[in-house]
Parts: C-alpha cells; structure tokens; sequence
C-alpha cells in the first residue's frame, strides 16, 4: 500500500517547488556563486590565495560569510542554523547538523569536537525536524593514527592510551545517540584510514543496533571492494542480531585516491569509470531495499538516476515511502530540485546542513567548490535550474 498519493508527481525538473524558499535576490546571489565556481581556473588560483589571505588576517570573512558559507553552510553556531532548520523544514525536508571544522589535530580540539558533536544530539533530541545527527572519525582523532592501525603498525604504549580515548569519544557519540532515539551517521574517508573506522562503526552498530538502527556506516560505492563489505557486514548482523545502518554515496576523495595508488605503486581502490560506480551504487540501493526490514538505507547522493531509481524502486516493492529505514539525503545548498520535489512527494529527505566557523569550515567549502567546478556536471545542472525558475518568474 502506497502512502502519501504524491508519488506520480515526482518531477526533478520543477523549480518553482525546488526554489519556494528562495527570493529573487537569493536566486540571483546563487546564480553568480555556480557562475563563479564552475571557472576551474578560478578555484585552482582562489583556493591557495583565500587560505593565505585568511592566514595572514586579511578581512575577508565578511565577503566569504555573504557567498559561499551562505550557500553552503547554515550558520556558525547550532542556534545560528535553526533559520535554516525552520527553512528546510517548511518544505518537508529535514536536517542533519554537521559540525564541519576540520584538521582540528590537538587532543583539546578532539574533546570540543566530540562535546560539540553531544550538543547536536541534545539539540536534534528536542528538534523534531532534525532526523539525523553525524561525524566523521577524524575529527575526533589524529589522521595519523587511523592510518597507523589501518596499516596495522604496532601502536606505542602512548598511541594505544591515544587511540583509547578516541575510541571513548566515539562511543559517547553513539551511545548519546542510543539513548537519544536519534540516528546517527559516521562519514567515510580516505581508503587509507577507512578499515579502522569500519571497524569502530561494526562495533558500534553491534552494540546500539539491537533494536533499531541508530548507527549508519557509510559506503563509498566508487571503491571497487565495497559492495561486497555492504554484503559481508550485512550477513554479520544477521548473524549477530543487530541491524545494519547504511548511508551510500559513491565517494568525495577519487583523485586523491588515485594519485596516492599511482605514488605509491598499489593498485587503486577506484572503479576504473563512472559507470562502474553508478552500477555498484545503484546495486547497493537494491541490496538494502530487499532487506528493508534489517538495514536502514540513506541514499546520500545528487545524482538524479540513483534518486528516481530508489524512489521507484520503493513504490515497485510496496514500501512507505515514510517507512523509517529509507531516507534521500543531499548536502544543503545543492540539489534543492531532488531533495524539495522528493519531500513533495512524501519521500523521507534529509540535508546535511553544515556548520562552524567560517575559517575552520573552509576545507569543507574548499571541496564543495572543487567538485562544482564542471560545467558539465553537478554545476551546469544548478546553474540551468537556476535560470529556468528565473525565467518562470518572469513570466508570472
Ligand atoms: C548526504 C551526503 C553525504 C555524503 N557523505 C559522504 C561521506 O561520508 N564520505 C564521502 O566520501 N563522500 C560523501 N559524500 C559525497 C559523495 O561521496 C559524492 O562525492 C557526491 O555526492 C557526488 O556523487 P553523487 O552520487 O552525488 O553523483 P554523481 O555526480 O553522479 O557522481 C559523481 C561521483 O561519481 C564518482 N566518479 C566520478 N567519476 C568517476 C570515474 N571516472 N570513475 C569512478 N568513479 C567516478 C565519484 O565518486 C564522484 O564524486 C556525501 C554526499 C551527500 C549528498
């Protein structure tokens, strides 16, 4: 039985529902923020030189608060982002607070990040339109340290009392969140430091999923091994009696990635194309709806095909489309025509709504820029998006 009767409707290429929230002005200010970006040569000369006007104290927060952070951040303080919350809200679409400083690599820094990351939890206790909470590992450890257990190297006497507390933060994390009823999800990383954080999330999902899925790994489909580890680590719920938490997304870090394989003569972990990883994702997607009753599924993408595959896939299987286990998720600031037009059609939607200082959150803005940079891709789309509600307005 199909719940909500919107489903027929589901129309990606519907502006005026992906934009309700903006006005013109904000509509315009978009436009010239997915202009600016999709220059390549732009980014590549603007990164290094905004990281060094910002070392040296140069006074360009001001500018950088009022463009890219607007766009893709919600604000630098939990209360600073429930405008934003509130927003999101109003179009059935809701939030995940993400605390994105970044390269935080002192243990002080690791306990505010771990104190911060409490916060959210109590806050999204309280917030009905918070859905879901998240972290990712290494802000809550050295990078240095994942890579050192990943590569399985002895730990010194001081690095295991090190890694210990690391481990303590993350179960704080995740048992606040069982206590909490609030779900959580741990973002994936480099190849190099993701055994070690698989491990922590198997654990933590054995201990907090017992009756429901709180804890989500996340797979990053574009790694040629992780349909199968989505496979493995599903059979080994079922055989501990816990349920699997699964966000897919096909993976933020490919050239990374393949210059480190090339550097250092091991063979890349990437899919040799797109294709490859557009079939595992789709296949992973397919996986867990089979499973829909032991695995909770967010699909953490902007891709349309993978997006309207699952949303059909849902109604094919005689899924709610509110049915607990299957969320749709999409950072804030892209892709509002997927996440407004899935929430429209009584889809589960939730968006990554990011937030902190303007300079930490900078290398997370960094990469935001860096993957909008083709005109061909992800920016086009905005950008013509953009321009069609620009012009339906126009015209009423
Ligand atoms: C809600 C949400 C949460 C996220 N969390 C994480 C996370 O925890 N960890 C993380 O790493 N990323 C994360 N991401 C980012 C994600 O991994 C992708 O980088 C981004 O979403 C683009 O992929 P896409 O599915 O949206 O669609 P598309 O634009 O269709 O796909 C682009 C992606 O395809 C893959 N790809 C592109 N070209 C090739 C090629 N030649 N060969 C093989 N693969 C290729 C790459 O992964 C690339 O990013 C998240 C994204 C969202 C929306």
């Amino acid at each position: 039985m199909i719940v909500g009767g919107n489903q027929a409707k589901l129309d990606f290429d519907n502006t005026e529902v992906a934009f309700r929230n903006k006005s013109n002005n904000d509509l315009e200010k978009a436009y010239w923020l997915f202009k600016m970006v999709s220059s390549s040569a732009l980014i590549k000369v603007g990164t290094p030189l905004t990281n060094l006007a910002l070392k040296i104290g140069l006074p360009i927060q001001g500018i950088i608060k009022n463009t890219i952070y607007r766009q893709f951040c919600g604000g630098e303080t939990i209360h600073g982002c429930q405008p934003t919350i509130d927003e999101l809200g109003q179009g059935q679409v809701t939030t995940i607070l993400d605390y994105s400083v970044e390269g935080e690599e002192t243990e002080e820094g690791f306990e505010l990040t771990c104190k911060e990351i409490l916060q959210t939890i109590a806050y999204a206790k309280a917030n009905p339109l918070i859905s879901f909470c998240v972290f990712k590992p290494t802000g809550l450890g050295r990078f240095d340290l994942f890579a050192k257990l990943d590569a399985r190297d002895t730990l010194t006497p001081l690095e295991k009392d090190e890694f210990s507390r690391v481990h303590h933060r993350i179960d704080r994390i995740c048992k606040a969140s069982f206590e909490a009823n609030i779900k959580i999800l741990i973002d994936a990383e480099h190849s190099w430091v993701q055994d070690t954080i698989d491990d922590l999330a198997r654990e933590m999902m054995e201990r907090y999923n017992k009756e429901e899925a709180i804890v989500y790994n996340t797979y990053q489909l574009y790694r040629h091994d992780k349909l199968a580890s989505l496979m493995a680590d599903f059979s080994y719920a079922q055989t501990q009696d816990f349920y699997l938490g699964a966000k897919l997304v096909r993976g933020a870090y490919m050239e990374i990635e393949r210059e480190r394989a090339l550097e250092k003569g091991y063979p890349s972990p990437i899919h040799v194309d797109k294709a490859a990883s557009d079939r595992d994702y789709n296949d992973a997607i397919e996986f867990c709806l089979d499973r829909v009753n032991r695995v909770g599924l967010m699909a953490g993408t902007h891709n349309e095909d993978s997006s309207r595959l699952l949303a059909q896939q849902i109604i094919h299987r005689d899924i709610s489309p509110k049915n607990r286990h299957v969320f749709f998720a999409q950072l804030l600031g892209m892709s509002d025509n997927l996440s407004f037009n899935l929430a429209a059609a009584g889809y589960n939607v939730a968006k990554y709504v990011p937030y902190g200082p303007v300079k930490s959150v900078m290398p997370y803005l960094f990469r935001r820029a860096q993957e909008n940079t083709s005109v061909g891709g992800q920016t086009g789309r905005e950008l013509a998006l953009i321009i069609t509600e620009q012009k339906r307005r126009k015209q009423i």
